[in-house]
């Protein structure tokens, strides 16, 4: 990984004049190697479910007579079909976030309405475990997720932040993030969402109380198909992207992402962004004027 390849050429410029160009090429070469590897990887993890499938396909075939092999057999063609599509919808939202045109559609974005959103989309997964979902903004708590009723209400009694950034982009961040956080901890804990401005920038935190990452992992988590525990991930229908998409997606709007861990006690991740330039709206902004 650290080897430095160098391209040296000869060159003659004029009569009896030599010169030696050197280039290095260390950047490209792993920038290939690295791509060679994504496919590799790729392939890997679609020709699994794949090969499960014909399998399974082929022995449901012997097996046509005994209803409970039929309906053990397709239950499991069913969930390996269901691995093949959560992946191909993972690489679509990887190429997405890679390319960048998340930014095409920026906009003036309520943080809170987008915390709610993420949370309401885990609500189901959170359910299944008692885990409860919790979410504050600059240390106050508010309702995880509120009716147009209750939201009207709390208008202007609690301080919103905000973000210039593609809705979907930001969303797709704190969800994958909550969604974590809900796989990798024990039933009946909490996942914290908590959003506020800190030094001046939107800080966007989501806090569990599960295994943790091991030190030694930290640094690899954001690479893609990169997991601590492969066999673990695969059990909660984890492909090993969920986080290289969110760094992407961070990384478009501008922003930045940490993680803090400690094995059996937890994580937090925090996602820094660029607070919208005006807090409040602008009255002489076009979108004003009738
Ligand atoms: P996966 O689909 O496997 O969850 P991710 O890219 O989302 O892939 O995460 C990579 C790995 O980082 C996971 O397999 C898991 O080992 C670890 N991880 C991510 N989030 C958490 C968390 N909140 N708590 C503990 N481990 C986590």
């Amino acid at each position: 990984e650290d080897t430095l390849y160098l391209h040296v050429r000869v060159g003659q410029i004029a009569d009896g004049l030599f010169a030696v160009f050197i280039s290095d090429m260390s950047e490209q070469r792993r920038f290939e190697a690295m791509r060679r590897d994504f496919v590799t990887n790729v392939s890997h993890e679609l020709k699994t479910p794949a090969g499960a499938i014909s399998l399974l396909a082929e022995t449901i075939g012997d097996a046509a007579d005994d209803p409970d092999a039929v309906k053990y057999f397709s239950g499991r063609i069913a969930k390996e079909s269901e691995r093949l599509t959560e992946l191909v919808h993972r690489l679509i939202d990887l190429q997405k976030a890679q390319s960048a045109a998340a930014m095409l559609n920026a906009e003036r974005l309520s943080v809170l309405s987008v915390a709610r959103e993420a949370l309401a989309e885990n609500q189901v997964k959170a359910e299944s475990k008692h885990i409860g979902l919790a979410l504050s903004v600059n240390g106050r708590q508010v309702p995880a997720h509120a009716d147009a009723g209750e939201l009207a209400a709390e208008s202007g009694q609690v301080l919103d932040v905000f973000v210039v950034a593609d809705r979907e982009t930001i969303k797709t961040a704190v969800k994958n993030l909550v969604e974590n956080a809900i796989n990798y901890s024990p039933e009946r804990t909490t996942v914290a969402v908590g959003i506020g401005v800190e030094n001046g920038k939107v800080a966007i935190r989501v806090v569990d109380q599960g295994i943790g990452i091991p030190a030694a992992s930290l640094s690899r988590i954001f690479e893609r198909f990169y997991r601590v525990d492969p066999a673990r991930s695969r059990e909660t229908g984890g492909t090993g992207l969920g986080l290289a998409i969110t760094k992407h997606c961070v990384e478009d709007c501008g922003g930045t992402i940490a993680v803090w861990s400690r094995e059996g006690e937890g994580s937090t991740f925090t996602i820094t962004l660029p607070q919208a330039p005006d807090s409040q709206p602008d009255p002489q902004s076009d979108e004003a004027r009738p």
